[in-house]
């Protein structure tokens, strides 16, 4: 996502939600599964709060001559079933919590998805929009150099995140094998580039992990793919490969939608033919923004936004932002939809939820539907430990198992108990990693 879109909806995002704590709501998420999973205090006093955390100060000479200090941090929630795993944020509006938040999710996400990795995430607060690329590669820099003790290939494997890139990840990986003294350390970082230990498949891993699991729900729920429709917020990296793999297994997306950067509004485009994705990439610029002239010459027809969720199809996919299926537009849901399965973090509202559950439409949680992402990255540092590289080919094949095996757990965990998807997922996720606590007698 363009950075300057991406810190607007961040913005938004916080001043819409002031007083807003996420790592109150994932506490509070995780005390209702540990409730019902009849969790014992010492286990849930564990995993209620990060395992450890780091906060450091970072000072940095600008191009201006002048001392600058940044504060980074780095928080591990929990590494029992292998190394922490989880991004570094470049945010002006970071906070200890929403890093604790974030790598907590990333420790149910990691263990829904049964890979040996736990839960981390980092960040720095700064504007990467006021920085050049020279203090910006100061700032990777002097943040590997307060924490380099502490991560590592077998303790805690950071990636790029919100405003951060491949290219970040490669100043950072630089900075640690100096300061290891010369040892070469692919596996300590993912998100690299493929020529320099990245791996194959991870560009199209989310989407294609995300349909992975749709194919195997639609036909527990009788649905014929082929004859299936859908309708997609976002035509970003999760959202194309999403609709690109869907259609290739014969499924018709009916709508995507995007940011406007020029109007600064959201419009979705609709053929009820279905889409076609290299076709509107053609005519997608550089900032996300589909043309919208070009696309009607296509035949595409152009609604405001927020049209995407109105159509009547058999599936939703938010793929863009957070928070877009709430109370106020849940109604505006036709009964035709089976299934929402979350692309984006954080999509659908818990409110929202309940009331798609209650209308009896299976909605896939984001932390099972995403987690292609972070299985793609796991399958990276597999291969920069081992310095040998598998085909593409040979990459989506294990995703593909390893996310149908997660999407099995979990759906027949839903049928057995009656609960729905999430609370399956959480459930899963969370005994994984109590379980692995309990085995290692630290609780
Ligand atoms: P992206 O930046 O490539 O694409 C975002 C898309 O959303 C763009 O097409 C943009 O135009 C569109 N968009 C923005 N605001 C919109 C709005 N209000 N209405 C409609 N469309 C809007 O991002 P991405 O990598 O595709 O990620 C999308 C979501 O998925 C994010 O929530 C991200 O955190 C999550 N996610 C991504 C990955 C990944 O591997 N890329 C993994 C896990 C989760």
């Amino acid at each position: 996502m363009q950075v300057k879109q991406e810190l607007k909806q961040v913005k938004s995002i916080v001043k819409k939600e002031e007083g807003f704590n996420p790592f109150k709501m994932a506490q509070e998420q995780f005390d209702r599964i540990a409730d019902a999973l009849n969790l014992d205090e010492p286990t849930r006093e564990l995993l209620r709060n990060p395992l450890r955390e780091y906060s450091f100060a970072i000072p940095i000479r600008m191009d201006d001559g002048t001392m600058k200090v940044f504060r980074g941090f780095r928080v591990q929630h929990n590494d029992a079933r292998g190394p922490c795993k989880g991004g570094i944020r470049f945010h002006p509006q970071e906070t200890i919590d929403t890093v604790r938040a974030l790598a907590m999710w990333m420790t149910w996400k990691c263990a829904v998805a049964d890979i040996p990795l736990g839960g981390g995430k980092g960040g720095v607060i700064c504007d990467p929009h006021n920085l050049s690329e020279r203090e910006q590669e100061k700032l990777c820099r002097g943040w590997v150099r307060q924490i380099a003790r502490d991560i590592g290939p077998t303790r805690d494997v950071p990636a790029p995140d919100v405003m951060t890139s491949g290219q970040h990840m490669l100043w950072i990986m630089d900075e640690y094998q100096t300061i290891m003294g010369g040892q070469y350390s692919p596996g300590l970082i993912t998100g690299k580039p493929v020529d320099l230990g990245g791996s194959l498949g991870r560009t199209e891993a989310t989407g294609y992990a995300l349909v992975y699991i749709l194919r195997e729900c639609l036909k527990e729920l009788k649905i014929d793919i082929t004859k299936s429709t859908a309708s997609i917020q976002g035509f970003g990296n999760v959202a194309r490969y999403t609709a690109e793999l869907y259609t290739e297994y014969g499924g018709t997306v009916v709508s995507v939608s995007c940011w406007d950067q020029g109007e600064s509004t959201t419009y979705s485009y609709y053929k009820e033919k279905g889409i076609d994705v290299k076709e509107l990439e053609k005519i997608t610029d550089r900032f996300g923004t589909i043309d919208k002239k070009q696309a009607e010459s296509l035949g595409y027809k152009v609604y405001p936004g927020d049209e995407w969720l109105r159509h009547g199809v058999d599936i939703l996919i938010p793929a863009a932002l957070e928070h877009s299926i709430t109370v106020e537009n849940v109604d505006q849901i036709k009964s035709t939809v089976k299934v929402v399965i979350c692309g984006a973090n954080g999509p659908v509202t818990p409110e929202a939820e309940d009331v798609l559950v209650k209308k009896g439409i299976n909605v896939i949680p984001d932390f099972l539907a995403n987690a292609g992402g972070v299985v793609c990255s796991y399958f990276e540092q597999v291969q920069s430990n081992q310095n040998y590289y598998w085909t593409k080919e040979e990459v989506l094949g294990k995703l593909d198992n390893k996310m149908t095996d997660a999407f099995y757990k979990v759906w027949e965990l839903a049928k057995r108990k009656k609960i729905r998807v999430s609370d399956a997922a959480y459930m899963i996720a969370i005994s994984r990693v109590a379980d692995a606590c309990k085995m290692r007698g630290w609780v």
